[in-house]
């Protein structure tokens, strides 16, 4: 297991999921969390509970990732009552199932809003606390779809896509001032965001994975505590996919 003691990490998108996964891992890891959440407080201060069932301590910072004045109390809060801020877990996200002609405008400014812009926003906001500290660890969940593409799911297919490319992209800009930028793509793993599948689409889905199985949040979650530490030191601008030999 990695080694994250002493380390304070800000999670977005922790009220469930694989952001609670993530926070979970982290706390296994020895370090202490910032778990974010937009809407679902009860699931933010659930997975602080776990935190702490893990051994470690946290704190629940509520913000719209989408509104950059949001991005910047998260980060606020972070360093305010924990001191500093070692690495951003950018994982806040949402999706959109249907065919691009039937969207409306307003459908795909909101994913892109949490997506994409969500993510720039929090790096930004956290990047200028990093670079004065001469070290940091930045981890987007992106998904197997930016690499790839999916029918259905053009609009978040192009986030993640995008957010794979400004990883790759920030990560060199960062690296002479000690910040490595990664990312995780995981391919379906069994969380809410998949829970409009009927179970028929299940098991068409399954055939298409060699692995034949949906990936569990748990799979993901420990790919973000190895980019977390020590042991990937010499790692940045890297997209990592945890997706069962999908893509
Ligand atoms: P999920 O169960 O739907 O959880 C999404 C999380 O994002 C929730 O905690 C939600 O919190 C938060 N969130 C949504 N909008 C937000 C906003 N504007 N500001 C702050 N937080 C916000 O989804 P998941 O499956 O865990 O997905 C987590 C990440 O993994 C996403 O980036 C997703 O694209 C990516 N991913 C998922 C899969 C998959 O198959 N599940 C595959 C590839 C990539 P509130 O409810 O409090 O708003």
């Amino acid at each position: 297991m990695e080694d994250l003691g002493g380390k304070i990490v800000v999670i977005t998108g922790a009220s469930r999921g694989i952001g609670r996964s993530i926070a979970v891992n982290i706390a296994k890891c020895g370090a202490a969390v910032v778990i974010n959440y937009n809407r679902d407080e009860k699931g933010a201060y659930k997975t602080l509970e776990m935190v702490r069932e893990a051994g470690s301590t946290g704190i629940v910072v509520q913000g719209d990732v989408s509104l950059y004045e949001d991005a910047e109390k998260i980060v606020r809060d972070a360093i305010g009552k924990m001191g500093k801020i070692d690495v951003l877990v950018n994982n806040a996200g949402i999706c959109h199932i249907g065919l691009f002609v039937d969207m409306q405008q307003k459908q795909w400014d909101s994913i892109i809003d949490v997506n994409f812009k969500g993510m720039l926003n929090c790096t930004h906001c956290v990047l200028k606390h990093m670079i004065s500290r001469k070290s940091g660890s930045i981890i987007n969940i992106s998904s197997m779809w930016g690499n790839v593409g999916a029918s259905c799911e053009s609009i978040y297919s192009a986030t993640k896509g995008a957010i794979n490319i400004f990883t790759r992209s920030l990560g060199k800009e960062m690296a002479p001032s000690n910040i490595r930028v990664n990312a995780v793509a995981p391919g379906v793993i069994d969380t809410q965001m998949n829970a409009c599948l009927k179970a028929e689409d299940r098991e068409i889905l399954k055939e298409e994975i060699p692995m034949g199985k949906f990936g569990n949040s748990d799979e993901v979650a420990k790919v973000v505590c190895f980019l977390a530490g020590g042991s990937s030191s010499y790692m940045t601008s890297q997209i990592i996919t945890v997706d069962g030999g999908m893509s």
